[in-house]
């Protein structure tokens, strides 16, 4: 396995810095399209809590994101659009949004968070001629291989339809990114593992392995608070992570290791939010697998 930074240096020649985009405003698991409410760790931000101004053009975004960093060196981005389910758009909408991205000299990937529910053909077309423009990746939130579990979170879409959009992927030749969550309720050891093998077996290129987070501005704070979620100690969830790092192939990317909430609405564990100790846990881990 190779860690995000390392492919994009291999890539790009040079470190690069992934900018949080929001072009899209909502999901179908909001609007009533799929269901009502939203997965269930979800924040009302549709996790993009670190997109700093989500209702501007997207060109504006980039502007403003690219300036916060470039005193650090910063010369390419990835745009990465993050919040929601960045493909739920008219795919000329979208187009619009995509050609502020790709049509900048700054922005040498593009990187595309959404559901694989939203991937009817005519996105994928799109993507897969953007994707011959510049390195284009779509990240795909499956959290579950357990579809009672994927019930319980009110995903509102059964597995075998993330199997189905990464084989379409594969077939266009669109890198994908899975991202799963752990620690989920009611979730076993052998449930996570089986989450993991099914995106490998789905030829993920990359992954972002999430504890999870409870989060006061998500659904799942009323779980919590009646007491049906028991978050992850920190040493069970990097025991888990060490078992679960070792079933990726060896040029699996590794995009995220932790939690991505806020920490100004994380409820619990509080322990994940001292990102400094996260980061040298999970180095010590990838150092040492
Ligand atoms: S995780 Fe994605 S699909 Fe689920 S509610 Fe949030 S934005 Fe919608």
């Amino acid at each position: 396995m190779i860690t995000v930074n390392e492919y994009y240096k291999k890539l790009f020649g040079e470190k690069v810095y992934k900018i949080s985009l929001a072009g899209g405003h909502t999901c179908p698991n909001r609007d009533g399209t799929k269901g009502f409410g939203g997965c269930i760790f979800c924040s009302q931000t549709g996790s993009g809590d670190f997109v700093p101004h989500p209702s501007l053009p997207i060109n504006e975004q980039i502007d403003l994101a690219t300036q916060k960093v470039k005193n650090k060196g910063a010369k390419k981005y990835i745009a990465y659009f993050q919040s929601f389910t960045a493909t739920y758009l008219p795919s000329e909408v979208l187009r619009e949004k995509l050609n502020c991205a790709y049509g900048r000299e700054d922005v040498v990937g593009v990187s595309i968070a959404t559901r694989p529910d939203c991937l009817p053909d005519d996105i994928l077309d799109m993507l897969e001629a953007y994707s011959r423009i510049k390195p284009t990746w779509v990240e795909l939130g499956l959290q579950t291989a357990n579809d009672k579990t994927a019930l319980y979170i009110n995903r509102c879409y059964p597995t075998q339809v993330y199997i189905d959009a990464a084989r379409e992927l594969v077939k266009r030749n669109i890198p994908f990114v899975t991202h799963i969550i752990l620690g989920l309720p009611g979730e076993t050891e052998e449930d996570m593992i089986n989450t993991v093998k099914t995106a490998v077996e789905c030829k993920t290129q990359g992954i972002k392995l999430q504890l999870l987070q409870i989060l006061s501005d998500s659904p799942l704070k009323e779980e919590y608070l009646k007491g049906n979620v028991r978050p992850m100690e920190e040493d069970e969830y990097y025991s888990l992570l060490r078992k679960l790092l070792s079933l990726l192939p060896e040029d699996t990317v590794i995009h995220r290791l932790t939690g991505d909430g806020s920490k100004k609405t994380l409820l619990a564990p509080l322990w994940c939010g001292d990102k400094k100790r996260a980061i040298n846990k999970i180095n010590a881990l990838l150092n040492h697998p």
